[in-house]
């Protein structure tokens, strides 16, 4: 069942659902005002949801022009929809004013408060954090009440099963409710009570599955999420203050978002086009000239931005693995295209220097162990070759001999990429390279071996595969069956690292 869900919400980007999530949550509650279940007036909630929306699409499209950025219309639509949940819809005259000033601080902070162009607090958090210090108004958090919290939780866990965010999100809950059990026992209030109030009628949900995930003002390792997770769910029961000085959802965020920056300084860069390379059949290579300086490992991925016309559902955002090293000076991202490809994919054959792109979003664990003995096994399937090519590059300019198999599986032998980076390490430093072909008719040399990567593979190929560390990347289903043959083999699970990219079907 778990397959079929996947498979239909990796059709849509993550923003995408995120969007369809929070007008499902809109439309929810005000059809449930207009028959009476919610208390609060339908007429209200559709106001101030489009009022939002547009004042916050007005001001993002003026500073993306000033600022010569490309505009992202759905993340902005995202913020305003996030405010119109969380601020109680009110059009008298400070209602009004509220509502104006949490939507241009929220689009103002995505582009003024920055760190090498990229935004350090959630808008939505940090937007109402700034409104509470001037006129005394603050965001109800409305959204959470026992009779929305059904909606929220279902769309909540699909997206989160979306974004693969379910350890980070579950950390957090935890760590909340842990926190709200020891307040209440130290203050002497009834558990269960405190429990229920806490799920059934707080943010608590909402800001878990929406607002904590956001992935640009998150941690983006897996070590650092989890320590995220617990610093916030600390701060999180309302009663936890310092002075006069009051956790809430918003501060608890803000924190949060602090913490992600110090500890993952994230970077949004406008790279150029240089050129682009067929790698083989179906992908090409494209190498972009990064506009400044940045740091990052190999194996390490980022999200890249096209704005185009007549997006499809799947949006104008893509992540991609840098297959560049980080000793090259320029951004290689090596892309497969499909038959019927998307709006996006389309976008990308037809862009040229002057095509404006960002990429953001840097982030992943899928690197070298820093234990230069260790014995690495890559395994790669089709276009997930991309962070191995990263990872023997940088081996190869940094002279840093390892002990590594290579085991790269494609469809034919013109489904091959890099070898020219994979030949010069078997020449080098004597590494093992096979390429595993499962439909070619003939097999070019020794090299190469048909079928697919069984057990039967990895046990003629890795003589001590209980001492290696290895690595899985391609498509899910790939990266899914070789993981389950190398634990059958006695691979425990710390040993095996994978990465998978989500969005082929
Ligand atoms: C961490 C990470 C790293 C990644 N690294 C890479 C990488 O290095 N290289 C790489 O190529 N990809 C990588 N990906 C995957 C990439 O982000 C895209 O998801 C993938 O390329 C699919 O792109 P696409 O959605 O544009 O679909 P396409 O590539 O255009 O098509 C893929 C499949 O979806 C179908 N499809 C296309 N459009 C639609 C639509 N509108 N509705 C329904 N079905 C449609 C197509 O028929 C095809 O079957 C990575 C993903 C992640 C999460």
């Amino acid at each position: 069942m778990f397959k079929s869900v996947d498979a239909v919400l990796d059709r849509l980007s993550m923003y995408r659902l995120l969007l369809y999530y929070l007008i499902g949550l809109v439309v929810v509650a005000v059809g449930l005002s207009a028959v009476g279940v919610l208390h609060m007036s339908a007429v209200d909630i559709a106001g101030s949801a489009i009022y939002l929306s547009v004042v916050c699409w007005v001001l993002n499209q003026g500073f993306a022009r000033f600022l010569k950025l490309p505009i992202n219309s759905d993340s902005t639509i995202i913020t305003a929809l996030i405010l119109s949940l969380i601020i109680t819809p009110n059009f008298s005259k400070d209602g009004f004013l509220f509502l104006s000033a949490a939507a241009g601080l929220a689009i103002a902070s995505k582009y003024l408060i920055t760190y090498k162009k990229q935004q350090i607090f959630n808008p939505a958090g940090i937007a109402i954090v700034l409104t509470a210090l001037g006129p005394q108004q603050s965001a109800s958090w409305w959204i959470g009440n026992s009779t929305l919290m059904p909606f929220v939780l279902i769309g909540g866990i699909l997206l989160v099963r979306r974004i693969r965010r379910g350890v980070m999100v579950t950390s957090f809950l935890a760590t909340a409710l842990l926190a709200t059990t020891v307040l209440a026992l130290v203050r002497n209030v009834a558990v269960v009570t405190a429990l229920h109030e806490t799920i059934f009628s707080s943010s608590l949900l909402f800001l878990a599955c929406v607002m904590f995930t956001e992935p640009l003002t998150s941690p983006s390792t897996r070590k650092h999420q989890i320590w995220y997770s617990i610093l916030t769910g600390v701060l999180f029961p309302p009663q936890i203050h310092l002075g006069g000085f009051y956790s809430t959802p918003e501060r608890m965020l803000s924190i949060g978002n602090l913490y992600a920056f110090m500890v993952n300084p994230k970077v949004k860069l406008l790279p150029t086009l240089m050129r682009t390379e067929k790698i083989t059949q179906d992908s090409m290579d494209f190498v972009f000239a990064p506009d400044q300086k940045f740091a990052y490992e190999p194996g390490q991925y980022m999200e890249f931005t096209l704005p185009h016309e007549n997006i499809d559902s799947r949006g104008q955002r893509r992540f991609f693995t840098l297959a560049s090293s980080p000793t090259e000076d320029n951004l290689r991202i090596g892309v497969k295209f499909s038959e019927n490809g998307s709006s996006f994919k389309k976008a990308m054959l037809a862009m040229d220097k002057s095509t404006p792109v960002v990429a953001a979003n840097l982030g992943g664990d899928f690197t070298l162990p820093h234990d230069a003995s260790r014995k690495l096994v890559f395994i790669a399937g089709g276009i997930g070759i991309t962070p191995f090519r990263s990872m023997i590059k940088y081996l190869l300019d940094k002279n840093e001999q390892r002990d590594i198999i290579l085991l790269y599986g494609a469809a034919t032998a013109k489904d091959i990429a890099y070898t020219d980076v994979f030949n010069e390490a078997k020449k080098r430093f004597g590494t093992r390279v096979r390429y595993i072909l499962s439909k070619a008719e003939k097999l070019p040399d020794e090299r190469f071996r048909g079928g697919y990567i069984i057990s039967e593979v990895l046990q003629a190929e890795v003589a001590d595969p209980s001492n290696s560390l290895f690595y899985i990347s391609g498509p899910h289903i790939m990266v899914v069956s070789v993981e389950h043959a190398l634990r059958k083999l006695g691979v425990s699970r710390e040993n095996i690292k994978t990465d998978f990219f989500s969005g082929y079907a």
